[in-house]
């Protein structure tokens, strides 16, 4: 008899999900997640804001799962030895697994594949996490798109074509196997087991608070493409950390907006096809994890310093839109887009530190981390991107900051020294106790920038 193992990854949800639809057809399934020692290993802080949420989807998951007497099956350690492990202990026929296009993820998959071959155990992978994929959206002559717009169109233009189908796969649990768990989530102090410690956030895990959030946006995203831009302004959905991890699927996203007839839904939906652009970028010109997606500006002579950086890092760059944006991060592991784009801007084309240096710092720091993503916004904002900003598109932080948070109220609320000056003041304050004066000149170093890049361009 067959009997299915789903393998939850970044897809932490009992809804619409691609592989455990398909195992619950082919039999009994038991879902399973594995604490990746590959991963966990990286990461420096034994309190992470991400392994905290991770332990919130898995435990909402958990409670679900116990309703229909069965229970989620986590593991520790590296899933190429677990999971096959695993499925000889289970006498299991068939593992199903949602694919991710990060370089690691390949390669463990391929890894897995080949262990459970070994055992004349089958692999199925199903496209989840992206509505469409690499292959999907190709230009006339069968390539991948390097560029945004194009890329978009022809998106639209296959989504229309299909009458806008959406797929929801549908999980029906009566064919989940049943079975009492004493080493579940619950059960067990998981948090002590991996070595971390749980850490308090703005953003708690699990897809009833992910749906929470998306009822709300729903009735603002009519003025998304205004509301969008500024910090202090809750205009944004705040979804990508739910997201990122499958608390929610990227369809159920697209179905709050594809019907949708305002420029804001329009707008809306077109971020997220963003974010669908960077995973097949990811996915299809791979070694853009490890440098330029334009490899001439791998070149660059970076002048600035280790000094400077650690500035920006702990915001004391004496900028405040800046320094608001870091000190926010650090706090809460979030950040609006338009202060991603002022704050990477700002490090890489006024405090001159090479942006791969940026992207680690966010990768560190972000609770909705995603290689894909970040790695494109960090591209754009260097110039070094596929569909890139032009090199000698430099932001302004203070017109930005005068811009998008004319009174001051984002920098008021994570720099409280500038809090008693004037709307006007507050964006290039001079002299103010307890304040840092501005570590670099703006206007002198923007034309250093220039001749740096301008350096490889000619080269
Ligand atoms: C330097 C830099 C680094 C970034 N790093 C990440 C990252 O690690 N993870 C991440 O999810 N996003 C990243 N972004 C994109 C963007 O800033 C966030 O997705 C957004 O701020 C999340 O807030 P939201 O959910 O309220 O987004 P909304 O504005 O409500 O957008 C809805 C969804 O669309 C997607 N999206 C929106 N903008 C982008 C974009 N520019 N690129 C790709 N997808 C997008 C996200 O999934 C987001 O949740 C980065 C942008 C920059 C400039």
């Amino acid at each position: 008899m067959k009997q299915s193992i789903c393998w939850l990854r970044r897809d932490l949800r009992l809804h619409d999900h691609h592989a455990l639809s398909m195992a619950l057809q082919n039999g009994p399934t038991t879902v399973v997640f594995v604490f990746d020692t590959h991963i966990l290993n990286k990461l420096t802080k034994k309190s992470d804001r991400r392994v905290t949420f991770i332990h919130q989807s898995l435990t909402e998951i958990e409670n679900e799962l116990v309703k229909k007497g069965s229970s989620l099956v986590v593991l520790y350690g590296a899933p190429e030895v677990e999971i096959p492990k695993l499925a000889e202990k289970l006498n299991v026929t068939d593992i199903f697994c949602n694919r991710d296009y990060e370089p690691y993820a390949k390669s463990r998959d391929k890894e897995v594949e080949k262990k459970l071959a070994s055992k004349k155990i089958k692999f199925h992978q199903f496209k989840d996490s992206v509505f469409f994929e690499g292959h999907e959206i190709v230009n006339g002559s069968g390539l991948p798109y390097k560029v945004f717009t194009p890329y978009k169109n022809n998106w639209l233009h296959q989504f229309e074509s299909s009458n806008k189908n959406i797929p929801d796969y549908e999980c029906p649990l009566k064919n989940i196997r049943k079975f009492e768990n004493p080493d579940s989530i619950v059960n067990k102090d998981w948090y002590k087991i991996i070595g971390f410690q749980e850490i308090e956030s703005i953003l708690p895990g699990g897809t009833k608070e992910a749906l929470k959030r998306m009822k709300r946006f729903d009735g603002v995203m009519a003025d998304y493409k205004e509301a969008r831009n500024f910090p202090a302004v809750d205009g944004t959905s705040s979804i990508s950390v739910y997201i990122r991890f499958g608390n929610v699927s990227v369809r159920d996203l697209i179905r709050s907006a594809a019907p949708k007839k305002s420029e804001g839904a329009a707008t809306w939906l077109s971020e997220v096809i963003w974010r669908d652009f960077y995973q097949m970028i990811l996915d299809q010109f791979p070694h853009v994890a490890e440098g330029s997606f334009k490899k001439e500006y791998d070149n660059i002579k970076w002048q600035g310093s280790d000094s400077h950086f650690q500035k920006w890092c702990e915001g004391q760059t004496g900028v405040p839109i800046v320094d608001a944006a870091m000190r926010c991060l650090n706090e809460t592991g979030t950040m609006h887009n338009r202060l991603r784009m002022i704050v990477a801007s700002f490090l890489i084309k006024i405090l001159l530190v090479n942006w791969k240096e940026g992207e680690r710092y966010f990768a560190e720091k972000l609770l909705d981390f995603d290689l894909a993503s970040n790695n494109g916004g960090w591209q754009w904002s260097s110039s070094s991107g596929c569909d890139a900003q032009p090199y000698f598109r430099i932001f302004n932080p203070y017109t930005q900051s005068e811009k998008f948070d004319a009174k001051g109220e984002f920098i008021r609320l994570w720099c409280p020294e500038l809090k008693s000056l004037s709307n006007k003041e507050i964006h290039r304050p001079e002299n103010v106790p307890g304040y840092p004066s501005a570590i670099v000149n703006y206007e002198l170093n923007r034309l250093k920038a220039l001749k740096m890049y301008e350096a490889v361009k000619k080269a």
